[in-house]
C-alpha cells in the first residue's frame, strides 16, 4: 500500500531539504579531515541525511544544532540522557565534585559510592554493586565472573540482541536455524560458537536444548529486547528462563541498560525477576559515563570463596577510572533527585500518550505497523502483529522507510534515535513535545500514503 517510487521520491526530497537546512553541520562534517569516517565515533555516520547534525547545546528534553534549529529530543542519547539533558541536581553535583572539591580520579573512594550501592540494591533487589564506566564493561566483567564461578566456557544470548561490543554476544540464529556470527562482526577473536550459544527470544524450547549441553555459564539477556525494536516477553517466558537456568546450573544476567525504562528498578523490579547478576549503564549518571553490575547474595558469597581469583590487581575485572568520584556523584544526584520513583510515573504516562497517538495515526491509515511500549520508552515497527523475537524483527526492517521518517521528523524539529524508531521520555519531556511529534508523524505518513 506504500508505493516504493513514492517513498523514494519523498526520501530524496527530504534529504535535499536536510542538506539545504543544515549548512553549518554540513561544513563541520566536511572539515573533519582527521577524524576516521569524519566523526568522533564511526557509529555517528548512522544518519538518515548526508551527515550528522552537530550539537550546539541541550537542556531538558530539547537540543539545538549548529544551524540554530531547536528539536524535541526523543532520542535522549539512546538512553544516556533519559534523565533529560543536564538536569540541575546532576550539574550541581558534578560541579561541586570537579570544581569545588576537586578530584576527578584519585584512586580513592568517595562516600557517594556507598549511597549509590544502597540505592541500586533498594531498586533492583541485588545486594552488592560494583562500578564501571560503560554498560559494555559491566557486561564484560560480569561474564568473567560467571565463567570463573561456574567453570563453564559459554554465554547464551538472544538472537539480534545488543549488549555493547561484547564478543560473546555477536551471534544470531542463522537462516538454517544454526548459530552463526552476526553479519559484519569486526575481528572476532575466534569462531563465536566456541564462546557462545544463541536462542531466539520467547523460545523456551530452544533455550532448553542449548542449556542441556551443560556448558553455558550464564544467559545474558535484556528482559525485553530493545535493540531490534521492542520485543516484549510472552506470558510465562521470563519465568521459564529462570526455571531452566536454575535447573541447568546456569546463571542469569539481566542487562537493564535500556529496560531501565520499565520503572525505577527496571524490568527486574517491575516484573519481579530474580537474576544472579544485573548490569546497567548509560542513564544512571545523567549523561556522565557510568556503569554498574549487581550481584546476588549467593553469587557474591561464591565469588568470595574463590580466593584464587585476582579481583584486585591484574585479574581482568576493573578499570582505573571505574567508580570515579564524578561518576558516582552524578549517579547519586541523578538517582536521588531526577530519575525518582515519581518521575517514572510521569515518563510512563507520556510514553503511553506517545504510543496511543502513533497507534491512532497508523490505524487511521490502515498501515501494517505496530507500536510497543516499555515504561518510558515506545517504538514503532513496520510489521503487524509485533514481532515476537529478534529474527522476526530483523526481517521486518525497512531501511528506506526508517530513513524517510527520521529525516522528515528531523527537518521539522523532532529527533528519534538513529538506530531505532524509538522515543524515550525524560522527566523534562512534556505532553506538548509528544503532541508535536504526532503532528509531524501524521504529516509524514499522510504524504506517504497519499
Ligand atoms: N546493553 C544494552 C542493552 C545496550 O542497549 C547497550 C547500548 N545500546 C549497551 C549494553 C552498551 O552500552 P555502552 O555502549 O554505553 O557501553
Amino acid at each position: 500500500m506504500i508505493s516504493t517510487t513514492r517513498l523514494q521520491s519523498l526520501l530524496a526530497r527530504e534529504r535535499d531539504a536536510f542538506a539545504a537546512r543544515n549548512p553549518r553541520s554540513g561544513a563541520a562534517y566536511a572539515a573533519a579531515d582527521h577524524l576516521f569516517g569524519r566523526v568522533p565515533m564511526t557509529w555517528m555516520n548512522k544518519t538518515a541525511g548526508a551527515h550528522p547534525l552537530y550539537l550546539d547545546r541541550a537542556r531538558g528534553a530539547h537540543v539545538w544544532d549548529l544551524d540554530g534549529h531547536e528539536y524535541v529530543d526523543l532520542c535522549l542519547g539512546d538512553t544516556g540522557a533519559m534523565a533529560g539533558h543536564s538536569p540541575a541536581p546532576t550539574v550541581a553535583a558534578v560541579q561541586r565534585r570537579y570544581a569545588e572539591l576537586g578530584g576527578a580520579t584519585a584512586m580513592l573512594p568517595t562516600e557517594d559510592a556507598a549511597w549509590v550501592g544502597a540505592e541500586l540494591a533498594r531498586r533492583f533487589g541485588l545486594p552488592y554493586w560494583s562500578f564501571s564506566l560503560t554498560a559494555t564493561d559491566a557486561n564484560r566483567w560480569a561474564i568473567r565472573l560467571v565463567r570463573a564461578i561456574t567453570g563453564r566456557p559459554k554465554i547464551l544470548v538472544n538472537s539480534y540482541c545488543y549488549h555493547g561490543s561484547v564478543d560473546e554476544s555477536l551471534i544470531v540464529v542463522g537462516s538454517d536455524g544454526e548459530a552463526a556470527s552476526r553479519e559484519g562482526n569486526v575481528g572476532a577473536p575466534c569462531d563465536v560458537t566456541l564462546t557462545s550459544r544463541v536462542a531466539e527470544y520467547n523460545d523456551l524450547e530452544r533455550l532448553e536444548r542449548e542449556l542441556a549441553h551443560g556448558d553455558v555459564a550464564a544467559v545474558l539477556m535484556e528482559p525485553a529486547l530493545t535493540n531490534i525494536g521492542i520485543v516484549l516477553p510472552e506470558p510465562g517466558y521470563l519465568e521459564g528462563v529462570r526455571e531452566l537456568t536454575r535447573r541447568h546450573g546456569t546463571l542469569l544476567i539481566n542487562d537493564e541498560t535500556h529496560t531501565f525504562s520499565a520503572g525505577p528498578g527496571g524490568a527486574t523490579a517491575a516484573w519481579g525477576l530474580e537474576p544472579d547478576v544485573l548490569t546497567i549503564g548509560k542513564a544512571l549518571a545523567g549523561g556522565i559515563p557510568c556503569g554498574a553490575y549487581g550481584l546476588s547474595e549467593q553469587l557474591a558469597a561464591e565469588i568470595a570463596r574463590h580466593t584464587e581469583l585476582d579481583l584486585v590487581d591484574m585479574g581482568g575485572v576493573g578499570g582505573t577510572l571505574a567508580g570515579n568520584p564524578i561518576s558516582v556523584a552524578a549517579m547519586r544526584a541523578t538517582l536521588e533527585e531526577v530519575l525518582t520513583d515519581e518521575a517514572f510515573e510521569g515518563m510512563t504516562a507520556l510514553a503511553t500518550r506517545f504510543a496511543d497517538g502513533v497507534r491512532g495515526i497508523v490505524e487511521q491509515h490502515g498501515l501494517p505497523w505496530s507500536i510497543q511500549q516499555l515504561g518510558a520508552r515506545a517504538e514503532y515497527r513496520f510489521a503487524s502483529p509485533a514481532p515476537r523475537n529478534g529474527g522476526e524483527s530483523a526481517a521486518a526492517h525497512q531501511p528506506e522507510l526508517d530513513d524517510y521518517l527520521h529525516v522528515y521528523l528531523a527537518n521539522r524539529g523532532i529527533l528519534l534515535t538513529p538506530f531505532h524508531a524509538m522515543a524515550l521520555m525524560s522527566p523534562a519531556t512534556t505532553a506538548a513535545d509528544v503532541d508535536r511529534h504526532h503532528e509531524v508523524f501524521a504529516a509524514a505518513v499522510g504524504e506517504l500514503v497519499a
